[in-house]
């Protein structure tokens, strides 16, 4: 007999799970960050026409560039910053770490942060080095320099603001972190649409600083386009490890069709920014539940008991995420993506005789 497949593998892919994504068919699905409202229907008409119209026996622009000239402009990218394109940021996130990842680097993070910047050090065969955060979810400063000078990271992600815990860092700490770190510095703007600051002006500018972005939160998770800016000197080092063609011309013309409607992405981010709100009020007056300030479109907080509400909730038809046990500092931690209003007052309801 041949030997099994986990033989053959690395022993760090045989170690590791496949990314788990929980069922959520026919619940009220708050666990992923996603936008809650679908596209009003003359939109998808457009939509759809447009992606008919896109010539898919051709490869797509090799690197996007159109897209990215859009994008720039859209969002304000500083002229000194280049572009680069990705299947999501979490392509992006794959490609500065293998692009960095030379014998004995080591990657830094803050901890709990997003998961695959872990990952993907493991997989890439980087020192990782978790730099926990406060009880609070604060940053340590202090913690962090002393890291980073111990350390010298070739990579620092921060993510700005932080996904599980929705805060954000002040901007002249992350400034610090610029100026002390001797490789370079992901921020990792995910949230930014819901978020009161962003690093986006020092693109370009600031050598060692790469600004990344996603349009998954703001109503495109479907299309999974992720882009970063940057000075020339690294993102044209990282876009060698670009694989050829890999944002596929659907994604850049639905990218596109968004760029021409960015209204309605702004008036619903305005929106959930005032929801979250209205659920963070909520939840802060539910008897035990201590809840985080976000900058984010969820809202993580802390009650005893959070494994069985979770299985609770579930029973109930609604679907958030648990992350209790996923890091010692989230120790009895639930995180609600901020949802349609109807799907908060359902949220809040349930919450509200359960812990009744
Ligand atoms: N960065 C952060 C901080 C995130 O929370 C996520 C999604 N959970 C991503 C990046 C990846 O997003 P995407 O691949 O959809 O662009």
């Amino acid at each position: 007999m041949k030997p099994a497949a986990q033989a053959w593998v690395r022993p760090e892919v045989a170690a590791m799970h496949a990314y788990h994504v929980a069922d959520a068919r026919g619940m009220i699905k708050l666990d992923a960050m996603e936008n809650p409202f679908p596209l009003p229907p003359a939109l998808q008409e457009e939509l759809g026409s447009r992606l008919g119209r896109v010539a898919v026996n051709r490869y797509p622009d090799p690197s996007g560039g159109g897209l990215k000239v859009r994008l720039a402009d859209a969002f304000g990218i500083p002229p000194a910053a280049q572009l680069l394109l990705g299947n999501g940021s979490d392509e992006l996130i794959t490609l500065v770490t293998q692009a960095l990842a030379r014998p004995g680097a080591t990657m830094l993070a803050l901890e709990p942060s997003f998961v695959m910047y872990r990952v993907n050090a493991e997989l890439a065969g980087m020192r990782y080095v978790g730099v926990p955060l406060n009880a609070d979810f604060s940053l340590n400063l202090d913690a962090l320099l002393a890291a980073i000078e111990a350390h010298q990271p070739a990579l620092v992600f921060i993510a700005y603001p932080n996904n599980p815990t929705g805060n954000r860092y002040a901007r002249a700490d992350v400034e610090a972190v610029l100026a002390a770190a001797p490789g370079l510095v992901v921020v990792d703007e995910a949230y930014q649409a819901f978020a009161d600051d962003s690093l986006m002006d020092l693109a370009g500018e600031v050598d060692n600083l790469l600004v990344m972005r996603t349009l998954s939160k703001v109503g495109l998770a479907g299309i999974r386009l992720g882009y970063a800016a940057g000075a020339a000197a690294w993102v044209s080092e990282i876009d060698k490890v670009r694989p050829p063609y890999n944002v596929n011309v659907l994604t850049q013309e639905a990218a596109h069709f968004a760029l021409d409607h960015l209204a309605l992405f702004d008036e619903q981010a305005a929106l959930l920014r005032a929801e979250r709100a209205r659920l963070f009020a909520g939840l802060a007056a539910l008897p035990g539940v201590e809840v985080f300030a976000s900058e984010a479109n969820f809202v993580t907080c802390r009650v005893a008991g959070a494994g069985a509400l979770f299985a609770a909730l579930k029973a109930r038809g609604i679907l958030i995420k648990k992350l209790d046990g996923a890091h010692p500092l989230l120790e009895n931690c639930l995180r609600f993506t901020v949802g349609a209003p109807e799907e908060n007052d359902a949220v809040l309801s349930a919450l509200q005789q359960e812990l009744a």
